[in-house]
């Protein structure tokens, strides 16, 4: 079968990186126990507690959506609510699975200028009502990298997180594309997360390279509570575990996690610079992980479109470009070259 040219609309555009595939392959000799009795589940959990320096609960799902929502869930009662910000992807694009598998627990939307929380928002959010009508706040949820592929920096977490236990509460992270902030940040997971206060993660493998799976991780423990369970219920409880499990401790222990995000932040940061100066180029937010923001005029875009990029325009109305783990530098330099055309070409073309 011929093979498409590489797109920057999505990082799940990406195929599956070799070390994902080797681990499957691997694991899939002979017969192992089903649903976690797997001797390459106990491996992954014991990678995830190496890599976090920690004894944290994990637990494998199929995608990010229901890591979000399940984790949420088991942090909440259905009286309770999550703060968030209003491009947070459990509110925007979950199909309010986090209302679903909460049974209702209700998501806060606070005001977040380029999709971060600030203790600020969540103060006023948290204590907007404190009466028996309204559903009460009980966690707070931020995306790292954010939805705008933005950094929260640590001690902008560890502000979050003082606010969350100065009010009671949770803090949880979206963590889609964690292996691109650890790799942005150059800090160890143990300091972004659990040192500075995270009490859940979800932690995307998808993204990162792999064909399925994400990790939900409990920092503190006693949350997990009868996850399992609530895995199983949700559809979430895969029986050959063994091949979502495989990919991530061949992904962790080789360190292709995050080998893999720095070159997708590589590739951003260097799209970033070659177009920023463009004229009818603006670049929308700060470039810090693998996502690139532009604003163009409408021309512009469709004359991409024209030449067969593929992009979406679902925040802001900006033109959203990923880079993924396999980002090719030169189809990259070619979506340069064709931005080049447009913008620096005689506006003939636009009449
Ligand atoms: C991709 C993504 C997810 C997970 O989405 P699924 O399609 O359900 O796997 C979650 N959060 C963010 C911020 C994402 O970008």
């Amino acid at each position: 079968m011929q093979q498409q040219p590489q797109q920057f609309a999505s990082d799940n555009y990406a195929g599956v990186c070799p070390e994902a595939c080797e681990a499957m392959d691997e694991a899939n000799h002979g017969h192992e126990p089903a649903y976690g009795g797997d001797s390459w589940t106990s491996r992954a959990s014991d990678a995830f507690r190496n890599l976090f320096d920690t004894s944290c609960e994990v637990f494998l799902v199929f995608n990010g959506t229901a890591a979000n929502s399940l984790a949420l869930a088991s942090l909440c009662q259905s009286y309770h609510s999550v703060i968030c910000s209003e491009t947070a992807h459990v509110e925007t694009d979950e199909c309010g699975a986090p209302e679903f598998f909460s049974n209702g627990s209700k998501l806060l939307i606070a005001p977040s200028p380029n999709g971060k929380l600030t203790p600020e928002a969540i103060r006023t959010v948290a204590l907007k009502r404190t009466d028996i009508h309204y559903p009460k706040p009980r966690v707070v949820t931020i995306t790292q990298p954010t939805e705008t592929g933005e950094l929260y920096q640590l001690e902008e977490i560890r502000a979050i997180s003082d606010i969350c236990r100065e009010l009671g509460l949770k803090l949880h992270m979206d963590g889609a594309r964690f292996a691109n902030a650890c790799a942005s940040l150059g800090c160890t997971p143990a300091e972004i997360t659990w040192k500075s206060g995270v009490d859940v993660l979800c932690f995307g493998g998808t993204k990162n390279g792999m064909a399925i799976g994400e990790a939900v991780i409990f920092f503190d423990t006693r949350l997990a509570e009868d996850f399992d369970y609530r895995c199983k219920q949700a559809g979430q409880l895969a029986s050959k575990m063994r091949f979502l499990a495989a990919p991530w401790v061949r992904m962790l222990e080789s360190g292709a996690w995050l080998r893999y995000a720095a070159h997708a932040n590589t590739c951003a940061t260097e799209f970033a610079r070659k177009v920023r100066d463009l004229p009818l180029v603006e670049l929308m937010f700060k470039v810090e992980a693998n996502a690139v923001f532009l604003k163009l005029p409408s021309d512009v875009a469709e004359g991409l479109r024209a030449r067969g990029w593929m992009f979406y325009t679902f925040i802001g109305g900006g033109a959203r470009f990923m880079f993924a783990w396999d980002a090719e530098p030169e189809r990259m330099n070619a979506l340069v070259g064709d931005l080049h055309d447009l913008c620096l070409a005689p506006a003939t073309w636009r009449t």
